[in-house]
């Protein structure tokens, strides 16, 4: 079930261009791939990748076709599909092009004024998610204050928009999945579905990142079930390479159709059995079918099933997820692990911590440590030092185990910090 290096790099866009459908379209690798339709009129752009691959995606589209650029669509308008457009821009000044029309739901225009609002939060919240890719808490990488805004604004619910471009008609559709503004294009002629990142090879639906904000498991299983309808012959997806023939297109959507029905209707059904979160997610990790494990198109690449529980319940409930009135109002986790101290020594729960660790409970075993921790003011350096380094190597073994990239990065960024801890701490001592 792990994910290998080589999904990885598939997912990272670290594969070369391809053209395909007689040579009408192309696939440019990137993170946040890019599709490119050629007519006799000029080009389709959907999707332009994100900021700083601007020029290098601008010269693979020119390896493919010197033909001005007359329609841009947003698949929607997450930082890597929306914002590399400065080298084509320039080019269309430079050559005084026409500007092209730029196809977007009306949706992805609040996105880009929450990016703009929250900027810090969300420089931070990249460098998180992509620590391992390299992505440092810096400015400018996912700045969305230069936007380029839609001028075809699709609005509503379930809306569509149809264009001729040359010869060939373009059919865009709205639906709601991994955000709220995704649009995705189906190319009759050729039977070409460029999905955005409501298709991502491999991989499970990225929904109930726990980074973001709402999204749509329901929704996300009928768009699977509409674009099935059309026996699409490719699938660009939102990254990775090229799904082509019938069959796996067919695989590709009907298992993430199933996985989505699936989460969503047994988290449902349990939520109508008067359950509460915790209880659902556990029985949900239960049940969950080995089909999905394993398949090319459902495995944890990068999103998982686990975050898809929390995706469900979130959808239709409120913050205060456990029933229990504690927990209404509770009182600062560190207050309440002081109070566990005064019953019992932190070397006791030091001891107990590494038990659990060496009988394989490492989960089990960050709980116990978590109390030291936030208790930290009232610990002797030398257990706390240990905890710390403990913890560090906890979440490290996790992180290896684990096949979700977001998750990965996440035990990453723990142990990161308890390294940083222990080292202070030593300084300290010193
Ligand atoms: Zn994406």
């Amino acid at each position: 079930m792990n994910t290998t290096k080589e999904d990885m790099n598939n997912f990272m866009g670290n594969f070369p261009s391809k053209t395909f459908a007689d040579g009408t379209c192309h696939i440019i690798g990137s993170f946040g791939n890019v599709g490119v339709i050629e007519t006799d009129e000029g080009l389709i752009l959907f999707d332009i990748a994100p900021r700083q691959f601007h020029n290098i995606i601008f010269k693979k589209l020119r390896e493919f076709s010197d033909k001005p650029v007359k329609y841009i669509i947003y698949s929607h308008g997450h930082f890597d599909h929306a914002f590399g457009f400065a080298s084509v821009i320039e080019e269309i000044k430079e050559k005084g092009w026409e500007m092209p029309q730029v196809i977007g739901h009306e949706n992805i225009l609040e996105r880009f004024e929450k990016y703009q609002i929250l900027e810090k939060y969300h420089i931070w919240l990249n460098s998180q998610q992509f620590a391992s890719a390299g992505v440092k808490q810096r400015e400018g990488i996912v700045s969305a204050h230069e936007t380029l805004d839609p001028t075809i604004v699709l609005t509503g619910n379930d809306t569509s928009y149809s264009f001729q471009l040359g010869k060939y008609n373009f059919e865009v559709y709205h639906d709601k999945g991994e955000t709220d503004d995704s649009l995705w294009l189906y190319f009759p002629e050729k039977r070409v579905i460029m999905s955005g990142d409501l298709v991502m090879n491999p991989g499970f639906p990225n929904i109930g990142n726990p980074n973001k904000v709402q999204r749509y498991p329901k929704h996300w299983a009928l768009v699977m079930e509409k674009m099935l309808e059309k026996d699409a012959e490719y699938i660009l997806p939102g990254h990775g390479q090229l799904i082509e023939g019938k069959k796996n297109v067919k695989a590709a959507l009907s298992i993430r159709a199933e996985a989505m029905h699936f989460v969503h209707d047994e988290v449902v059904k349990r939520m109508n059995e008067g359950k509460w979160f915790e209880q659902i997610y556990h029985e949900m990790l239960e049940i969950y079918p080995d089909k999905f494990k394993t398949h090319e198109f459902s495995k944890p690449t990068y999103g998982c099933y686990r975050f898809a529980i929390h995706a469900t319940y979130r959808l239709y409930h409120g913050w205060y997820n456990t029933g229990n009135p504690t927990d209404l109002f509770p009182s600062k986790s560190e207050d309440i692990a002081k109070e566990f101290l005064k019953i019992n020594d932190p070397k006791k729960y030091l001891d107990h911590a590494k038990n659990l660790h060496e009988n394989g409970k490492p989960q089990l075993a960050l709980h116990i440590l978590d109390i030291i921790i936030k208790a930290s003011d009232l610990i002797e350096k030398e257990i706390l030092l240990e905890t710390y380094a403990l913890k560090g190597t906890l979440l490290k073994q996790l992180s290896k185990e684990e096949p979700s990239f977001i998750a990965k990065n996440s035990y990453l960024n723990g142990a990161k910090k308890m390294k940083g801890l222990v080292k202070e701490l030593k300084r300290e001592m010193r």
